[in-house]
Formats: C-alpha cells, structure tokens, sequence
C-alpha cells in the first residue's frame, strides 16, 4: 500500500510537467511545418490563396475568424469567403442582410496581419450554368436575382473576377464530365466569366484544364471547405488545402485582380501542379538551388529543392546519372546529391527535364533547365 502512493503521485507530476512543457512549445513549430511554400518568380510573387470557402453565413459551419486563423496557420497570403447568395441555411439565426456579414468579420479578424481577404460571394444556380464565385464584388444584394444572366451581367458591372465552380460535381452533372454548355457559350460570348476550377476540394477535372486552355481561362483550386480545413484535408497527418498559386506584381488585392484577369494562375494540391508553362516552369526553377561540389567527368551536385513539391523528375539531357536511372524524384524541402556523367569535365553544362506531377495540359508536363557552373 505504502509504494503505491507515491507511484501515483510521481505520475501526476509527470503528467503535470509534460503538460506544462507540451504547453511552453512556442506555437510557430506547428504553424511553420503547416505553412504552403513555393518561390516567388522574376517579376511576380506567387501568392498562396484560397477563394472558395464558407461560413456560418451560408452553409458552413464555422465562423469567419477561423477562416483567417487557418489560412494565417496555412501562410497563405489571400482568401475570400464565397458564401452563397441563395442558400443561407442559418439566416434565422444568423442575420446577413447584405450578403457581405463574412467579409467584414474576416477583414476585421484579418487585421494587423499581411492576409489579404477579397470581397466575394457563390452565385447557386442549377446546371446550366451551375456554381460560379464572383470576387472583388461591391454589392452582393444586387446579384440575387431571378434572371441568371442578368446577375452575370451585374457582376461585370461591379468589375467582379468570375469562376466556374467545380464544373465537374457530380450533384450536377452525373458522370462527372466537365461541360461548356449553351448558355456557357453566350456567358464567354459576353465575357462573364474568366476562370474555371480544376480542383475542388478532394476532386479534379481534366476536362475544366482543357476547356481552361480552349478558352483562355484562368485555372483556380480551391478548398470548398465547410468544416474545418484541418479535418477535411488531414492537416495533422500534413495534407493541405488546394490553393491557387496568384502570380501577381505586388501583394494588393488590386494586383491580384489584374494578375487573375491576365490568368496569372496554377493550382498546387496532393503533390500536383496545374498551370500554364509560362508560370509554372520558371516557378520550378526557382525552387530548385543547384551548387556544383565536384569537378571531372563525374562531377556532383547538390540540388536543394525550397518548395513543398517532391519534384518528380524525367531526365531529358544528353547525360545519363551514376546514382540514378532516368526517373527519380527530388524531396521537398531536402537536398538531393546527383552525380551526372558529362564523359569529360566541363566548365558549364545544362541539365533538362520533364516534371511527371505537373499539368499544363492533360498530357503534357512541364520542363525545366537547371544550368550547372
Ligand atoms: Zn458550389
Ligand atoms: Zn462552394
């Protein structure tokens, strides 16, 4: 009897102090580890943003100041809360008499902090046309009208940045096939709308990236999120949202507008990268920092890659590799060590690649040159 006491008593001093010491971790740990990184690329910086999200305000279930706690967790540097127009299940509880109650609770939550929040709202309409957010709109009240085309309209009015929300949710439309109907012919005709998502939420569509290059629209991926994002995207065990990569001339929510209309955009999610090549390669590049460390015939290189993406990596150069075949993947964040047999020792050389976990068309990847000193 006597032993056990103090037996229960050490294990509650245990228990306080690994409480207390779990307690003293400074929170940037997490929140560093969870943090989307990519490069900024010459002349552009590659904004990490997230346009599609809901609130309490429509059918979400959160309120919108944990929207900007988890993006801040997420580094990203944009959001807009996409809250519908015409479905507010909680409109009894939960007054929103201008459609923007979400906007302003996340400009005020997002205060003192270097995240941009953008005005935005869900236009909910059956398929055709389906779901589209507007963003940098200035009166939501004013697109909650019975005339579909009529609200596209008054959102060009409001120099909004439209989008058609996952084209490809099998709610409307069956088999999941991404589809430019009639009416979305005439909405292009008119300039309506100038971006398409290929990702939403756990899904994508190699049929919005080819409609996206058909008609020169923007490419979004976004998380839809209703929940919390850490349990829709398994944060803890490190997944990620879907983001859209913005490259833009300056963090303003002005620029990021341009950047948009100029479809200055790709999409990062699940190891995957969906672009236009012009942003996309010079975006690998950047992330990619080659330091030479031996001369010869073999020489070895060191390759850090500062970016989440494990890069995996077809060799398309006139070298073949002494500790690896033609394929083989360079490790986010990590330094890779690459022996290139150049059959005689050069002053400078040029390595090619193509890079298999990115899309600028459904069958056709990025490539990249990494020029060795
Ligand atoms: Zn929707
Ligand atoms: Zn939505």
């Amino acid at each position: 009897m006597k032993s056990v006491i103090p037996g229960i008593m050490l294990a509650i001093l245990t228990a306080f102090l690994m409480f207390n010491s779990i307690d003293a971790q400074p929170a940037e740990v997490n929140e560093n580890s969870r943090a989307i990184e990519f490069p900024d690329i010459p002349g552009y910086l590659t904004l990490k943003c997230d346009l599609h999200m809901h609130t309490v305000f429509s059918d979400g279930s959160v309120w919108p100041d944990i929207r900007v706690q988890e993006a801040l967790r997420d580094g990203l540097d944009a959001i807009a809360l996409t809250d519908h127009i015409e479905y507010q299940p909680h409109q009894d509880d939960i007054p929103n008499p201008d459609g923007k109650r979400s906007y302003d609770l996340a400009l005020k939550a997002a205060k003192g902090t270097d995240l941009l929040v953008i005005a935005a709202a869900e236009i909910t309409r059956s398929m055709p046309p389906g779901h589209f957010n507007a963003l940098f709109v200035k009166n939501i009240n004013k697109l909650d009208q019975e005339d579909v085309m009529e609200v596209f309209r008054e959102a060009k009015r409001q120099g909004a940045f439209v989008y058609w929300n996952h084209p490809h949710w099998t709610a409307q439309k069956v088999d999941g096939v991404a589809e430019i109907t009639e009416m979305h012919r005439q909405m292009l005709d008119e300039k309506l709308f100038s971006g398409i998502e290929v990702y939403n939420d756990v899904t994508y569509s190699d049929e919005a990236l080819v409609i996206a290059r058909k008609y020169n629209l923007a490419v979004m991926g976004n998380s839809d999120v209703h929940g919390l994002v850490d349990w829709a995207f398994n944060v803890p065990e490190g997944g990620h949202r879907p983001v859209t990569l913005v490259f833009s001339k300056e963090k303003t929510v002005a620029a990021m507008k341009d950047a948009m209309e100029n479809r200055q955009t790709a999409v990062w999610f699940k190891n995957t990268l969906v672009g236009s090549q012009e942003f996309l390669e010079p975006m690998i590049e950047a992330a990619l920092e080659v330091n030479r460390i031996g001369r010869g015939p073999v020489p070895t290189l060191e390759i850090q890659n500062h970016s989440d993406a494990n890069y995996i990596l077809e060799n398309l150069s006139e070298y073949t590799f002494h500790n690896f075949p033609s394929v083989f993947i360079l490790k986010a964040h990590e330094t890779t060590t690459l022996m290139v047999k150049t059959l005689k020792s050069r002053e400078s050389f040029k390595l090619n690649f193509r890079v298999l976990n990115t899309y600028i068309a459904p069958d056709t990847h990025a490539e990249i040159t990494l020029t060795v000193q």
